[in-house]
């Protein structure tokens, strides 16, 4: 994967000497070419970005993201199964300065919603008439005592933000004996690809069974039950990794001691050789800050589901994982997201009524192996009066996992990355 990093720092620098030229107060807004800022280029953030553009190119666009190039999450737990190349995951940001829109290579710090500003840790401050919040997930390590100490002596990582500690992990994977334990814990939902950690375990076991047979994995799971396409998950490990995988239900992980690689839960305390803890999630403190992190438990962003707006700070809409709803919290959810809240910016700015109804669809593949996959799809219309999401009885998830789907998730990740990056 070519990354054209001096084409993403030159239209930054482009856009920087823009809001130089204003005296660095701000970049300059009208109505006439309404100015709609994207924080944040991810699965929500960069599909939000091209859509506006494609869909009215008289709305200026600017998206501001630290990253050079984006990591994506769907495919990583592929690291730790050893059936794919860090590299695939690595998606380019090139195309979209080709779309007009302004990128910026920065990190919001700070929104001014009073004055509609978003100030950036390099010193930027930018105008807007529309702001999108699209930053991901922030993990509340604090949950789980212990973990940001296991962090610090590299002997534990969450690896559900795609990255180096996704090789990290695989890399413990490797060092660990023939014979040794995995703990993987995770947490109920709410949070980020809630079918992910079950994913993980097959990698995990597909690696196991080939290069170390004795070893086992034991999954201390907070939720009641396996979150995610159940059936599925049960049935692939009984035919594939048959007794290397342990479930262990209602065990949410409390406490880790990396000096002996000790979980604890509220029942019971599991060693493990190696040891990924996956903690609670919220929306990052840039959303707090904001305003917008405004539910009960000071977890979620609540938003308009038809226009995707802050319920609490007018202008500033919100889209992908920090959303509060009772959609899954993915990379397909965020992008199906994005384009509704997209349309109804458009609509907004240009003094017409958003689509009241909107219907968003979800499709999800969970790797069993190198070969088979499981799969789930559900649509979700918004229902008004209710004021919710409800999941259509069409759709679900398939009961066994299979080839065709391997196949099938194979080219949603393709369409996927195209749709979202271009
Ligand atoms: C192991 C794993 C497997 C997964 N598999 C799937 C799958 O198969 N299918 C699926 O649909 N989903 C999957 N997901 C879930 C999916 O990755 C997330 O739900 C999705 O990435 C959320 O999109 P987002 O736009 O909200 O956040 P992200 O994609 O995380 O993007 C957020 C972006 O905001 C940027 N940002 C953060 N803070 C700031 C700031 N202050 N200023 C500027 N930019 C900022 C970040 O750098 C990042 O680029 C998986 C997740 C994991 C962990």
């Amino acid at each position: 994967m070519s990354i054209n990093r001096r084409a993403f720092l030159k239209s930054s620098a482009a856009s920087l000497a823009l809001a130089a030229a204003s005296g660095c107060a701000h970049t300059q807004t009208s109505q006439a070419q309404p100015h709609v800022v994207v924080v944040g280029a991810g699965f929500g953030g960069a599909t939000c970005a091209r859509y506006l553009r494609m869909w009215d190119p008289g709305i200026r666009v600017t998206l501001i993201e630290p990253n050079p190039h984006f990591t994506s999450c769907p495919m990583s737990n592929w690291i730790i199964g050893g059936i794919q190349s860090f590299d695939a995951l690595v998606k380019s940001y090139d195309k979209l300065p080709k779309l007009g829109i302004q990128m910026v290579q920065d990190r919001v710090t700070r929104v001014d919603a009073e004055k509609r500003l978003v100030h950036t840790e390099g010193g930027g401050k930018i105008a807007y008439d529309r702001l999108v919040l699209a930053p991901g997930m922030e993990w509340m390590t604090e949950t789980v005592r212990g973990f940001d100490e296991g962090y610090q002596a590299k002997k534990v990582v969450h690896a559900f933000r795609a990255g180096p500690d996704t090789l990290l992990l695989r890399k413990q994977l490797e060092a660990m004996p023939d014979g040794g334990v995995f703990v993987i814990a995770s947490p109920p939902p709410p949070g980020r690809c809630v079918s992910g950690p079950y994913e993980r375990a097959c990698m995990a076991a597909h690696y196991f069974k080939q290069h170390k047979p004795r070893s086992k994995i034991i999954m201390l799971d907070g939720h009641i039950d396996v979150v995610s396409k159940g059936p599925m998950f049960k049935a692939a490990w009984k035919e594939l990794y048959p007794g290397m995988i342990e479930h262990r239900p209602n065990n949410l992980a409390v406490a880790f001691d990396h000096k002996t690689m000790t979980v604890s839960t509220e029942f019971e305390d599991v060693k493990g050789d190696v040891v990924n803890i996956i903690p609670l999630q919220r929306a990052p403190k840039l959303c707090k800050d904001a305003g917008v992190r405004n539910d009960a438990l000071d977890r979620w962003c609540g938003i308009d589901y038809v226009t995707y707006e802050s319920t609490s700070v007018p202008r500033v809409h919100i889209i992908g994982d920090p959303v509060l709803s009772n959609m899954p919290k993915s990379a397909h959810v965020s992008n199906n997201q994005a384009k509704i809240c997209a349309a109804a910016i458009i609509d907004l700015l240009r003094d017409r009524q958003p689509e009241p109804v909107p219907v968003i669809g979800s499709t999800s593949y969970s790797v069993t192996s190198d070969k088979t996959s499981g799969a789930i799809a559900v649509v979700m219309r918004y229902n008004p009066e209710k004021k919710v999401y409800e999941r259509q009885p069409e759709g679900g998830a398939n009961p066994l996992h299979s080839e065709l789907d391997f196949a099938y998730g194979l080219s949603w990740h393709e369409n996927i990355w195209a749709d979202t990056f271009g």
